[in-house]
């Protein structure tokens, strides 16, 4: 099954018991411009190299579409048009006032220079400048993409169109950014299991977590989760899972990546292990916070985690997701699970178009806030129409956007 027709059964799930029309199906599902542009860059090398890039605009009836920017060799327009649903579905559920959209370049980022970066972001810019813009489509940043590229995309934009920070969020602090947006989609990872936890009756002291992925997600995750004194068992990056059965040290490992160039490899203290048998590990909670599709029909019965948060976009094939409910795994979905990103880049582009600073305690709490009451009206749903998690987070998600569809207006 490709990446949009997984979302796509997700959103039949919850439209099946929303008694939704063939019609409006159709009208929620599509979206609404599909940009595919070729980037030519040279390279430091002196070699050129053309790329393809995409922004998918999935739908605005909320407001201004949002989402990410990806840098990674494995995009192409089945995974951009995914990911962009998700977006309208993710700002719904945690109810901000957008619609969803995501982009990416399909490069593989490492190895190349700070310069090269700059020079393909800017390029990208070049080709879709007409269709962002503070109050059209937002970006922000995703998987290969960071704070400076989001300075790039500001710069780059603001040529063609005049000063305007609140084009892109996921900016530098020092420069039109908010303090806890880098911490924030980790963060509220965090604080979302916690909650999980108590609603289930488990204490964080006796939950033991493997983590997938040691980027800005997991790491911050890790970091929420070990101070709220769970036990981090398993951490992993592209070099490999590191294990350690009394709990790792997430501090040292934090200092260990940063001091090897943001790579885990040869991490003391734990046994390697590969990036799968993480994933197959006897824990209490299991949280994908890397690459998309990583549960599947094939591991999915060898899961022992009866609770698993989705920090990543998309972890799961819907057959791994099937299975898994039906054998009672508690799944928190990625469009609840991660949306604390999303949603202090909200607070970002507010603060932008105040020309306001927050502190980090103002952010923090409104993400708390913002958080939790999603949270409430999705656990309740889920318990009163005995429900997963996931669709009962889909009817909220499409409730709010059929019903902004209907107001605004169809014809
Ligand atoms: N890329 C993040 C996501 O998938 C954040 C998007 C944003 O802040 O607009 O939710």
């Amino acid at each position: 099954m490709k990446s949009f027709e997984a979302v796509t059964h997700y959103f039949n799930q919850a439209a099946d018991q929303l008694e939704l029309t063939d019609n409006m199906r159709t009208l929620l599902l599509t979206s609404k411009r599909e940009v595919q542009v070729q980037i030519a860059v040279e390279m430091d090398n002196g070699e050129l190299q053309t790329l393809i890039g995409y922004r998918v605009q999935h739908d605005n009836s909320r407001g201004p579409m949002k989402g990410g920017l990806r840098f990674h060799h494995e995009v192409d327009l089945d995974e951009v048009r995914s990911l962009a649903s998700l977006m309208t579905w993710k700002t719904a559920v945690v109810n901000i006032p957008y619609g969803g959209a995501k982009g990416g370049v399909a490069v593989k980022v490492r190895g190349l220079s700070s310069r090269e970066l700059e020079r393909i972001t800017r390029k990208f810019i070049d080709e879709i400048h007409d269709v962002i813009g503070p109050d059209t489509d937002i970006p922000a940043p995703d998987m290969g993409t960071n704070a400076e590229v989001m300075a790039w995309i500001m710069n780059q934009h603001n040529k063609y169109h005049g000063f305007n920070p609140g084009v892109v969020t996921g900016k530098p602090v020092e420069h039109y950014g908010i303090p806890g947006r880098e911490e924030a989609t980790g963060r509220g990872v965090g604080l979302l299991t916690i909650k999980t936890l108590s609603r289930l009756g488990r204490k964080p002291q006796n939950t033991r977590v493997a983590i997938q992925g040691f980027g800005n997600v997991g790491t911050h995750t890790a970091k929420f989760l070990h101070e709220a004194e769970c036990k981090v068992v398993a951490i992993s990056d592209v070099s490999g899972a590191y294990f350690r059965q009394g709990g790792i040290n997430v501090g040292e490992a934090l200092r260990y990546s940063n001091e090897h160039e943001r790579s885990l490899a040869g991490f003391p203290d734990a046994d390697k292990i590969t990036n799968e048998q993480l994933l197959e590990l006897d824990v209490e909670l299991l949280i994908p916070a890397a690459l998309g599709g990583v549960i599947t029909a094939e591991n999915a019965p060898r899961i022992r985690a009866p609770i698993i948060v989705e920090a990543a976009n998309a972890p799961m094939r819907p057959e791994a997701d099937d299975l898994l409910y039906q054998q009672g795994t508690v799944i928190l979905p990625d469009i609840l699970a991660n949306a604390g990103g999303v949603t202090v880049s909200y607070f970002e582009w507010v603060q932008n178009r105040q020309y306001y600073q927050w502190s980090l305690d103002r952010v923090r709490q409104e993400l708390d806030r913002v958080l939790s009451s999603a949270f409430e009206e999705v656990w309740s749903l889920s318990q009163e129409k005995k429900i997963s998690l996931r669709t009962a987070a889909f009817i909220v998600g499409i409730g709010r956007v059929g019903r902004a569809t209907v107001l605004g207006g169809i014809t």
